[in-house]
């Protein structure tokens, strides 16, 4: 992970002063550094059992779609309001700039399913527990969440407690 770790870029102010934004462009257009990624999530996650892989826009997206590739598994989107057309479920949340909503179709997981919840990075943890509750609300359990980068400094754990949070690099 040492060398998807060089990849990733800091933008200092970005999208707010204070915020010091960890770009993972560079890791998408390193192939060898999403093999890397890629590897080291089925590594960790094929052992659980999942049945379905939970994406968080937008770069949820990205390592979700791979990873359910990889282990044959359907995936799932969590999205921004408005975005989704079927019926939905939808929640509110707190990130570490702001406030937002987050949705789900409702028949985006099944009753008693086994899910992965994917982003690119945990910070404050609102985002990923919002996904958690969207998951959980309609009756399937969180195996776990998966991230490329955890700001460990943030706590974001807290909000998660009690669910397997896999993290392939921290700062
Ligand atoms: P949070 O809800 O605070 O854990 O924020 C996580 C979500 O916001 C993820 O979808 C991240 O992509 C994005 N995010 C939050 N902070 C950052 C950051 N410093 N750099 C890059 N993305 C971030």
């Amino acid at each position: 992970m040492e060398s998807v770790r060089k990849l990733i870029r800091d933008i200092p102010d970005f999208p707010k002063k204070g915020i010091i934004f960890k770009d993972i462009t560079p890791v998408l257009a390193d192939p060898t550094a999403m093999a890397a990624i890629n590897g080291a999530f089925e590594k960790q996650i094929e052992g659980l059992k999942p049945q379905r892989i939970v994406g968080i826009e937008a770069r949820g997206f990205i390592f979700g779609a791979v990873l359910a590739h990889t282990l044959r598994l359907p995936f799932s989107p969590v999205r921004k309001p408005g975005k989704l057309p079927y019926q939905r479920v939808s929640t509110s949340y707190k990130l570490e700039y702001g406030e937002g909503t987050l949705e789900m179709h409702t028949d985006g997981v099944r009753r008693g399913e086994r899910v992965v919840i994917i982003d690119d990075l945990l910070a404050t943890g609102g985002t990923a527990r919002a996904a958690c509750d969207l998951v959980e609300k309609q009756g399937a359990s969180v195996v776990a969440c998966a991230f490329v980068v955890e700001l460990g400094f943030l706590g974001g754990r807290k909000l998660l407690e009690g669910r397997r949070i896999v993290a392939l690099t921290a700062y």
